[in-house]
């Protein structure tokens, strides 16, 4: 018989890859701008046709490309931004995985002319389905200018994916708002058939908000103040909103290190911080700028993602809610408006005559928060003595329920039957339901990810297209935004079916489908719960799904990794659902056996 497995041709990966990074318009154009910062542009112009559809050509001043590495920059993995693992920790630019060109030029057709200030010349090359069509020396302003074309023009099923012109404009607004926000020193210009619809020069920080959001009649930014703090651990800058200005259509941004991101943890920090002081269902604007050594946190996020992991939220938390509670004291913002209402936040509330204290700053000179070792164990404690009145944050406290000494740590586990771990402890012997002591734990994982909104995600190759009846079509929508706080992005596909674009990392490579199923099931079980109960449901269900099953046989390693993890649990003994997870074998039942 003849070999199977061979290499997927370069067009054919490059192309599965571009699934994944180039999904739609706006991602294509976040890629291109990126690239533009990172080669040092002053003036960046972007200009689009249907939406993005036809032509999408961002043209830049930049440092441009020699010939060789502009037909280099096309390859997957081709960079000329990092080259060793460590690198990803002293990141600095936007790009440094090397393949949204590759990316780009598997969908599209692509022309690109570049030069270098050195070279008398430039190039041009024309790309079509990663095949590259012409390269020539061109005469060609300094910068780099880059035309996408037809997007999409060989992969039908994204195509049919695109939303309708207004929608894919909004979403390339979105992601250039995104951008030009946090390069204010750069010029930018938005050209969409033809028509100017943005023209921003160069500018301050507050001029370029005041640009994106003002009208002439009254501006923007005085509706702002500042806030700013500086600790040793992260810079934080920007402004925010005042109370009395807070409406339902707020704007809300932050960024890290030039890059926008979402982050529900450090926004609870900014809501806490105001908490008393605005209306029901108001919610103010801000624009907070991040700065912290690249170290501490995690850039290897998805290019298409937007959340992103810091190594000490915990203390940035802290940090960010005392600058703000400043900033809102500073300018006298608190006490002008006295709102009785409950807020609709989970947090702990604190009101108007709680005082605003400023954050005291005066760090331990030594102390080196990007050393590895302090980023991961500087202790949440350590950072609250910092300030004189410590807001109480959800923590999970992982309070073991075993006794310490009932599993001894060096007594050998024994698998019975592929089915139940046995350890011997001080009160008798231990029996552990594996596939239910490893539900529970995943359970708490999953349960503390939809509490915090944090989820890891992992992207799927191609969408995964889940039809519906109308009912449970109907419970899917009402627990949209839960399933996306646990790692699900869904996209509605057709008037009965939704695609799957993204599920939980945690699922690994189990049924996206049949795990949402499940979830919509158990949920309709219990018809009439409220979103709390929710939530535990599709983390019951999803572990469930997840969790290893009866009859796989373990290792003594992996035995005793789930033990030791069960008894980090809230329960170890039942499931949410009642179903027994362990029992104890005492002496006495044995004695009396015999
Ligand atoms: P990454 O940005 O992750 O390095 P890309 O595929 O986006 O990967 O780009 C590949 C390389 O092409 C970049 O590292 C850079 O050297 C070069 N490049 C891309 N766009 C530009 C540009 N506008 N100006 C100068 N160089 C560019
Ligand atoms: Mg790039």
């Amino acid at each position: 018989m003849s070999d199977i497995i061979h290499l997927l041709p370069d067009s054919v990966a490059n192309q599965i890859a571009a699934g994944e990074v180039i999904q739609r318009p706006a991602s294509c154009l976040k890629e291109l701008v990126e690239n533009s910062l990172d080669a040092g542009a002053t003036h960046i112009r972007v200009i689009v046709r249907d939406a993005g559809r036809t032509l999408l050509q961002v043209v830049d001043d930049g440092k441009g490309m020699s010939p060789t590495d502009a037909r280099m920059a096309f390859e997957r993995h081709a960079t000329s931004k990092i080259s060793q693992a460590s690198d990803l920790f002293q990141l600095r630019t936007m790009g440094f995985r090397g393949e949204a060109l590759a990316s780009i030029c598997a969908v599209a057709h692509v022309e690109v002319q570049t030069r270098r200030q050195e070279d008398e010349l430039g190039t041009r090359i024309e790309i079509a389905g990663s095949e590259v069509i012409t390269q020539e020396a061109v005469q060609c302003p300094v910068g780099t200018n880059m035309r996408v074309k037809n997007l999409f023009y060989n992969v039908p099923a994204r195509r049919k994916f695109l939303k309708t012109d207004q929608t894919e404009l909004r979403n390339l607004i979105t992601e250039y708002q995104r951008v030009v926000l946090v390069n204010p020193q750069v010029q930018f210009t938005f050209v969409h058939n033809d028509e100017i619809i943005s023209e921003l020069p160069s500018a301050t920080l507050k001029q370029r908000i005041e640009a994106v959001f003002g009208h002439s009649s009254k501006p923007y930014t005085g509706q702002l103040v500042d806030i700013a703090t500086e600790t040793e651990l992260v810079h934080i800058s920007g402004f925010i909103g005042k109370p009395e200005t807070a409406g339902k259509n707020s704007q809300q941004y932050m960024f890290v290190n030039g890059r926008y991101m979402r982050h529900p943890y450090f926004h609870k920090a900014l809501m806490t911080a105001y908490s008393g002081m605005l209306l029901p269902d108001h919610s103010p604007s801000y624009f907070i700028y991040f700065d912290i050594h690249p170290d501490a946190i995690d850039v290897n996020i998805h290019p298409t993602k937007t959340e992103i992991k810091f190594a000490d939220e915990q203390a940035i938390f802290q940090i960010l809610l005392a600058a703000t509670k400043e900033a809102l004291g500073k300018f006298n913002v608190a006490p002008s408006l006295d709102f009785t209402t409950e807020s609709h936040l989970d947090i702990p509330q604190r009101t108007l005559d709680t005082p605003v204290v400023a954050p005291r700053m005066q760090l331990d000179p030594h102390y080196n928060p990007f050393k590895a070792q302090n980023v991961r164990t500087a202790s949440p404690n350590g950072w609250e003595q910092l300030y004189e009145r410590p807001t109480n944050i959800e923590t999970i406290v992982a309070e073991p329920l075993f006794e310490p000494s009932l599993v001894v740590s060096n007594t050998p586990l024994m698998q019975w039957d592929n089915r139940y771990i046995l350890a011997p402890t001080s009160m008798g012997l231990l029996l552990i339901h594996q596939h239910r002591a490893h539900t529970c734990v995943l359970y708490n994982v999953l349960l503390e990810q939809l509490k915090n909104k944090q989820a890891a995600t992992q992207p799927l190759l191609f969408p995964e297209v889940l039809e519906l009846s109308a009912d449970d079509l109907n419970t899917l929508e009402q627990l949209l935004p839960e399933l996306q706080n646990v790692g699900f992005e869904l996209e509605q596909f057709s008037p009965i079916a939704y695609a799957i674009n993204a599920v939980p990392a945690l699922l690994g490579q189990k049924n996206a489908s049949d795990a949402i199923m499940q979830v919509i099931h158990s949920v309709q079980d219990n018809e009439g719960s409220v979103t709390q109960q929710w939530q535990e449901m599709i983390a019951l269900g999803l572990a469930e799904q997840m969790a290893i099953p009866q009859g796989k046989s373990l290792t003594e390693l992996e035995m005793r990794d789930l033990v030791e993890r069960l008894q980090q649990s809230s329960s170890v003994r039942h499931l949410p659902n009642g179903q027994t997870i362990s029992i104890i074998l005492t002496h006495e039942d044995v004695q009396k056996r015999f």
